[in-house]
């Protein structure tokens, strides 16, 4: 066994088909007795229940996170927190309303609670993106790691299907690289092997049957493990590429991963050949090849085209994708970050 260092972040994570019960006792138990609870527009009414649920701890709800955390949303929630004089906050939805909760974290040190109810796994990371003047920067944080996470599988139920799908790939790619991150350890390992077998497993059902509890726990649960993972060790080239292109041609976020993944696991396949070895043998042998075969049978979308991205934007992407070096298991050099690029845009499938 080579040697290793192995850090964890400290989580409570209280996960299962009805823990969202558990909110008031998760609340008290961080001695907060003034939760504002934070959702999007679109899952106001969750949010609502959810403050109604929490009863007295609650002291209202504030439904304007939006994706990218701009700057200027969190402002106007920090006056919100303020006004109302929180002492927590409640975050329920997906990747952008947990920014929001960790963009307040941060600024303030209140604890938060977060429900995800997509498997983009922000819940379980240090990491803040957020965007001022169309610009998204990254920090990284002790203060802007979640205090509790409650999963619970009955939130998902709801995840229209096309989302689970993208959003289950997003976080596949988070385990994919962790596998052969240089920071990596013999624990992140084992989370990103049963994260990616908890997909797979998971993502054709509910693809079939949407409301499949037993799909919905284990996707939910490969999430977990695949969000841990990304909030332990290093990422590389596949992060870096969908954060470029998100950042400088606005494509979605998720969508971008799930596009991207088996054509940046096709890149390191020879390099990260051992590291990448047990995830191929998940996939039917080709790292590369097998996540784009998986990807097709799930209905993900396949080609960066679809984005709005036209065939000239790529000079750009390479150029920013390579303008900074960056470590990743196979060198990096413009031609062959240019040549990927192309092959995501058109969406054939890789070796
Ligand atoms: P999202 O949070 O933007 O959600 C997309 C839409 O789906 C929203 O309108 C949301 O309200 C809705 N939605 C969420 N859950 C739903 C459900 N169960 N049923 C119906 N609708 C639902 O999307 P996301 O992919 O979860 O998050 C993307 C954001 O998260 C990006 O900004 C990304 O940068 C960030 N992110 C950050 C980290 C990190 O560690 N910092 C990790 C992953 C993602």
């Amino acid at each position: 066994m080579k040697s290793f260092t192995y850090a964890g972040n400290p989580a409570r994570i209280l996960f299962g088909s009805g823990r969202i019960a558990d909110v008031r006792s998760a609340v008290e138990t961080l001695g907060c007795t003034r939760a504002l609870v934070l959702s999007t527009p679109h899952q106001t009414a969750d949010a609502q229940a959810l403050s109604d649920r929490l009863g007295a701890l609650s002291v209202g709800v504030f439904p304007g996170a939006v994706m990218h955390t701009p700057v200027d949303v969190t402002e106007k929630a920090l006056e919100v927190v303020k006004d109302k004089a929180a002492d927590c906050v409640v975050s329920l939805g997906g990747g952008s309303t947990t920014g929001l909760g960790k963009a307040i974290a941060y600024r303030t040190d209140l604890p938060q609670v977060v429900i995800p109810t997509t498997y983009a796994g922000s819940e379980v990371t240090p990491i803040l993106g957020q965007t001022e003047g169309g610009r998204k920067t990254t920090v990284r944080n002790a203060s802007i790691l979640p205090e509790v996470v409650i999963y619970d599988p009955d939130l998902t139920l709801r995840l229209p299907v096309g989302m689970s799908v993208t959003s289950g790939l997003n976080a596949m790619a988070h385990a994919v690289e962790g596998l052969y991150a240089q920071d990596r350890n013999p624990v992140s390992t084992l989370m990103a092997l049963d994260g990616l077998r908890a997909f797979r497993d998971s993502l054709p059902v509910l693809v079939k049957s949407p409301d499949d509890p037993d799909a919905r726990a284990e996707a939910l649960y490969g999430a977990w493990l695949c969000g841990t993972v990304l909030g332990t060790v290093g990422m590389a080239l596949h992060h870096k590429i969908c954060h470029t292109l998100g950042g400088s041609f606005d494509t979605p976020h998720a969508e971008t991963h799930a596009v991207m993944l088996p054509h940046t696991a096709a890149f390191n396949a020879e390099a990260a050949k051992e590291e990448l070895a047990a995830a191929a043998e998940l996939f039917g042998g080709s790292i590369g090849g097998g996540l784009w075969d998986f990807a097709k049978s799930i209905g993900a979308p396949l080609s960066l085209k679809d984005f709005g991205i036209v065939e000239a934007d790529l000079d750009r992407a390479a150029d920013i994708a390579t303008e900074n070096p960056y470590w990743n298991p196979r060198p990096i050099d413009r031609v062959s970050i240019r040549t990927l690029l192309q092959q995501a845009w058109e969406g054939v499938r890789p070796d």
